[in-house]
């Protein structure tokens, strides 16, 4: 048999997991299980510690955490180590914040395991736009104010000519917009959807470390949330999310209220 043939034999199988974007009451049933048993647990920096201690005591635990601009494992390293892991026969859970298959790269993850002729699964997770905008009291679609939801990322610079994101396209769409990775580049995006059309005034939501006990937002405008975000010491982890629906959480932030009220003397 020829040496490249050799995973043939394995047994091992790898299961991408979305962990959900940090409560971990929100993590699936589905996903809680394969945690549990995994062999060896391949995890990034959006992933909670309180997700982690699901996994078994004796459980391999491999942190291939990626910033944004910081390349600390190179994406075909996290691909061999997947490979590798489940070559050696283990049961292999890739754990992801939000969802494997929103910019999490767990399609060219799966594609490499297809190749290497590794046996995988999907866990879908609760993306990180979903569980800001429920946290924060934000209904994605609601019939008096938007019939459609875009999903974004902010982090490719907006400035370059050939940006895939044509930002004044979307400043037209009448769509609530949730615009992940995006506080770097967050005033260039906000002019160029004002260039295409988008209101100033149109409300604008920054949700920073969603549902988690540092959750905070800030609500403002097209025109302003920029600026408005930054003086206040909004950054990464956050969604952006722009549109009418963004002035509900006047009344819907349910999540900061009840923290509010649990606070000793409120
Ligand atoms: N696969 C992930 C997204 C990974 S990209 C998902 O489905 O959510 C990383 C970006 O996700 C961050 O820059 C931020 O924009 C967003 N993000 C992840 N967790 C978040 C959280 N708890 N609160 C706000 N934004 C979060």
């Amino acid at each position: 048999m020829p040496e490249d043939t050799a995973h043939f034999r394995s047994t091992g199988t790898v299961v991408l997991v979305g962990a959900g974007p940090g409560d971990p009451e929100l993590l699936t049933l589905k996903a809680l299980r394969f945690i549990g048993a995994a062999d060896a647990i391949v995890y990034d920096h959006l992933v909670s510690p309180e997700v982690l201690v699901h996994a078994r005591a004796d459980a391999e635990k491999v942190f291939v955490g990626k910033k944004a601009g910081e390349f600390c494992c190179p994406q075909r390293d996290i691909e061999g180590t997947l490979i590798r892991l489940a070559r050696e026969g283990k049961t292999v859970v890739r754990l992801k914040g939000g969802d494997p298959f929103v910019f999490g790269r767990g399609g060219e993850e799966a594609e490499a395991l297809a190749a290497a002729g590794i046996t995988f699964e999907i866990v879908p997770g609760v993306t990180s736009a979903l569980g800001a905008a429920s946290y924060a009291g934000i209904p994605l679609t609601h019939r008096e104010h938007a019939s459609a939801v875009v999903f974004l990322t902010g982090h490719e610079d907006p400035k370059k000519a050939d940006s895939a994101i044509r930002w004044e396209d979307y400043g037209r769409l009448g769509a609530t917009l949730c615009i992940y990775m995006g506080m770097k580049n967050l005033e260039t995006i906000t002019r160029r959807l004002q260039a295409g059309g988008l209101a100033p005034a149109t409300p604008a939501a920054v949700i920073q470390s969603a549902t988690t006990g540092e959750h905070r937002q800030f609500i403002g405008t097209v025109g302003d949330i920029a600026l408005g975000s930054e003086r206040a010491g909004f950054g990464a982890p956050a969604i952006v999310v722009i549109g009418s629906v963004v002035s509900l959480a006047d009344k819907l932030a349910w999540f900061e209220a009840s923290r509010a009220h649990a606070l000793p003397g409120s």
